[in-house]
């Protein structure tokens, strides 16, 4: 397929609002390619111009785009037209472009690449590469439209993307047939999508939630969830965004070869830095001075000690634990890991028992606790009813869309925020309030530099950037609105910390503020 005509199909997709009549023209098109050509055909309709799992992304910004835009290097000698897989491969030899001068060689291969493009086309790769293609489908579309023209379960295809954690390596896989997609193992040392957790606003409720009886309650540290890979004696430790952060963390690294006796393992857990002496927790943002650290480690490791409290396994000597029930996991978690790496946990159906646990767990300073159902899956990637987290105020991730430039003091920097919800169905982020408050003036800084290397567009007073950046935050009421097509708006929001460990589809949604809004509202009756 030439890159030309992919441009067609992508307009013919963005301008029908049906994600059913979306998924049908992807359905026909994948049927009438090559199937060398689904993977770059499948990533792109999703704005990805290389696949997740090459680390370091493409490593290609704003402003070197727009760069190669103005100026395209042309070809010597005229070129046939590009296809698919022309611009899909160039873009993967820019992406592996490292080490010196690579921002200089990449702007290079870049404009060389649009130097062979018509100017239509330049302005669709630069969509592509910003993931400004706006066509309204997500991984969890074409994971449906693979299903239907393959004919293999949604659910065996969903199941190997979560674990793959690749969209573009499970196209490989579903090629290859059923038996090969429903046998696909974990790869170790490349990460799988983490089980997440549903906020309640009580133990009660928490136990509620998971149907009553007997739970764990775990507390809930204030920390990084890191997935650590084992085999044989060698570590890998990735964080909850699944990059690789083995590097940052040797400390960890001991503790964990010290302390878990396994031949191949995935095991999860927090990892929380304490202050020497008290042993108090210490706040997150130093927390990720650790993750981020890079030169002078050893002095970061006498600085910032850091602590694992492992609560999972998932894969043991070559056998996946998901379908396990999660008391027989922590069983074999137990058996195989020194007791003080375990996170500290009570089972128990007395819900005083988990309050008194839950009062103890916030007056050492931890975040709260987590209610989990013990006969539980282990449920890749979703917000299911099997862990419900309890903390000591509900705040929200959202994930900031757009910003303004400040007034008077904070006039160079970025320092009012659009923040936006996730909405999955669409892959749309929808702002639903913006705030000025919470940040440090450093934190200003460091927002404002890395907001200008996500912008996207540029309106002079305000800029509107690649949905990537989480912030946690606090706010006092949600309200109905008609100025946002969200349709609510948050009252008061502040900025209660950076959540660079937490990915933009990790956000709250669309659906959950809703709920939030109603939830709000029966309180408030009562209160009346
Ligand atoms: P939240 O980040 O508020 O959605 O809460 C879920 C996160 O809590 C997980 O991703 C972990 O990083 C963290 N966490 C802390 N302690 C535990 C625990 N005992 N079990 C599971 N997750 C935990």
């Amino acid at each position: 397929m030439l890159f030309k005509d992919f441009i067609r199909i992508c307009m013919r997709i963005g301008s029908t609002s049906s994600i059913t009549e979306k998924k049908n023209i992807v359905a026909t098109y994948l049927k009438e390619l090559e199937r060398s050509e689904w993977k770059s055909f499948i990533l792109f309709l999703v704005g990805k111009p290389i696949p997740d799992s090459i680390e370091g992304g493409l490593g290609v910004g704003y402003s070197t785009i727009m760069k190669a835009l103005k100026n395209p290097i042309k070809p010597l000698f005229p070129s046939n037209p590009l296809t698919l897989n022309d611009v899909f491969n160039e873009l993967i030899k820019i992406a592996y472009i490292r080490g010196k001068d690579s921002s200089k060689r990449k702007f290079e291969a870049l404009a060389s690449l649009m130097g062979r493009m018509s100017r239509e086309e330049r302005i669709w790769l630069s969509k592509i590469i910003l993931g400004e293609l706006r066509i309204g489908l997500v991984d969890g579309h074409l994971l449906g439209a693979l299903s239907n023209v393959l004919g293999l379960s949604l659910e065996d295809i969903r199941r190997a993307y979560l674990l793959r954690g690749d969209l573009g390596d499970v196209v490989d896989v579903a090629l290859k047939g059923v038996e090969a997609l429903r046998n696909v193992p974990p790869r170790l040392f490349s990460p799988i999508r983490p089980m997440l957790a549903t906020p309640a606003s009580s133990i009660a409720e928490a136990y509620n939630m998971i149907g009553g009886g007997e739970a764990a309650v775990e507390v809930k540290y204030d920390g990084a969830r890191v997935q650590i890979h084992i085999k044989n004696g060698r570590v890998k430790i990735f964080s909850r965004r699944l990059t690789d952060v083995t590097y940052s963390l040797p400390d960890v690294v001991e503790i964990v070869r010290n302390g878990v006796s396994v031949d191949e393992a995935i095991l999860e857990g927090e990892v929380v830095a304490y202050e020497r002496g008290s042993g108090k927790p210490l706040p997150f943002q130093t927390l990720m001075k650790r993750f981020k650290r890079i030169y002078n480690i050893e002095e970061a490791m006498e600085l910032i000690p850091l602590k694992i409290h492992l609560f999972e396994i998932i894969y043991l000597n070559g056998k996946l634990l998901i379908d396990t029930p999660y008391s027989d996991r922590y069983d074999l978690l137990v058996e195989r890991v020194s007791e003080e790496l375990l996170a500290n946990r009570i089972v128990t159906s007395n819900i005083r028992e988990a309050e008194s646990f839950y009062k103890r767990a916030l007056d050492y300073g931890h975040e709260g606790v987590m209610v989990k159902r013990l006969n539980s899956p282990y449920i890749l990637g979703v917000r299911g009813k099997h862990w419900i987290k309890v903390k000591s105020k509900e705040t929200l991730d959202l994930v900031i869309v757009g910003a303004e430039w400040g007034h008077g003091r904070r006039s160079s920097w970025l320092s009012d925020y659009y923040l936006a919800v996730y909405d999955p169905n669409s892959g749309e982020y929808l702002v639903v309030g913006k705030t000025f408050k919470g940040l440090t003036d450093e934190e200003f800084q460091y927002m404002t530099k890395r907001l200008l290397e996500l912008k996207v567009k540029d309106e002079g007073f305000r800029i509107w950037v690649k949905p990537e950046i989480v912030v946690e935050v606090d706010f006092n009421e949600i309200q109905k609105s008609p100025k946002y097509k969200s349709g609510l708006a948050l009252r008061l929001a502040r900025i209660t910390r950076i959540r660079e460990d937490k990915s933009p589809e990790e956000a709250a949604t669309l659906e959950e503020l809703y709920q939030l809004y109603e939830r709000q509202f029966e309180k408030k009756g009562k209160v009346i």
